[in-house]
């Protein structure tokens, strides 16, 4: 995966090549183990998905963190993406509105002995203003449109990595905080994530049907 999938298609950051060679990714594939090391997405809990490892190391390669930075990521899903992100180390806040899969996701994560992750149940779409600021935000779903709560979050010098976009594909844009009043803005390309579902997402109900990124 490390050699065909990351590091040939650009992915050059050692300690993040480091880390997806060093998470079991088929612990966080409920019954599909035989596929966890495969290019594409993979369906988990709650008729969401465990994305695609390309693209989970280019999240975390694009958010650029310093060890010790404080991570608030959105969608936590299987736990996978905030394992890696502990063990960039970075010291997490992974929120997942459904109970049942954040439920299984601290399990993972407690019986990996991955530290400095906490798993909260709700709706991540407006942040999380109390911990803020955040080095990093990533959002592992997909929002109708930039979400201005997120952006306002971040530390100066921090950065949010967010897809953006129609809900049959999106851009996965980045933004940096450049200063208190300055931010910059840019797409890394095509993506295709399940909907960020909430007060500053899509509403609940229509449909949500996972591409291959996420
Ligand atoms: N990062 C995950 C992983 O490593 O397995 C994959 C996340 S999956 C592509 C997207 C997740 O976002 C789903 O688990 C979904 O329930 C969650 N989600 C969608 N809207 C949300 C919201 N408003 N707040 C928190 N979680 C949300």
């Amino acid at each position: 995966m490390v050699s065909d999938q990351l590091e040939r298609r650009g992915i050059r950051d050692p300690r993040v090549l480091r880390c997806m060679a060093s998470v079991p990714r088929e612990l966080f594939v409920p019954g599909a183990a035989a596929f966890a090391y495969d290019d594409r997405a993979l369906p988990i809990e709650a008729g969401q998905t465990i994305s695609q490892p390309y693209i989970v190391a280019r999240m975390t390669e694009l958010l650029a963190l310093d060890r010790g930075a404080r991570v608030l990521e959105i969608g936590t899903g299987s736990g996978y993406q905030a394992a890696i992100l502990a063990c960039m180390g970075a010291t997490v806040v992974s929120i997942e509105r459904h109970a049942e899969l954040a439920a299984r996701a601290r399990e993972r994560l407690g019986q990996l002995g991955v530290s400095g992750v906490e798993v909260r149940v709700g709706d991540g779409s407006r942040g999380d203003v109390v911990g803020a600021p955040w080095d990093g935000i990533i959002v592992t779903a997909a929002a109708p449109s930039l979400p201005e709560a997120l952006r306002e979050q971040l530390a100066v010098g921090g950065r949010l990595v967010v897809p953006v976009g129609p809900r049959a594909q999106q851009d996965l844009v980045v933004v940096e905080r450049r200063g208190e009043d300055e931010w910059t803005e840019r797409s890394d390309g095509p993506v295709v994530f399940v909907p960020l579902v909430g007060e500053g997402g899509w509403q609940e109900g229509g449909s949500g049907a996972p591409g291959f990124g996420g």
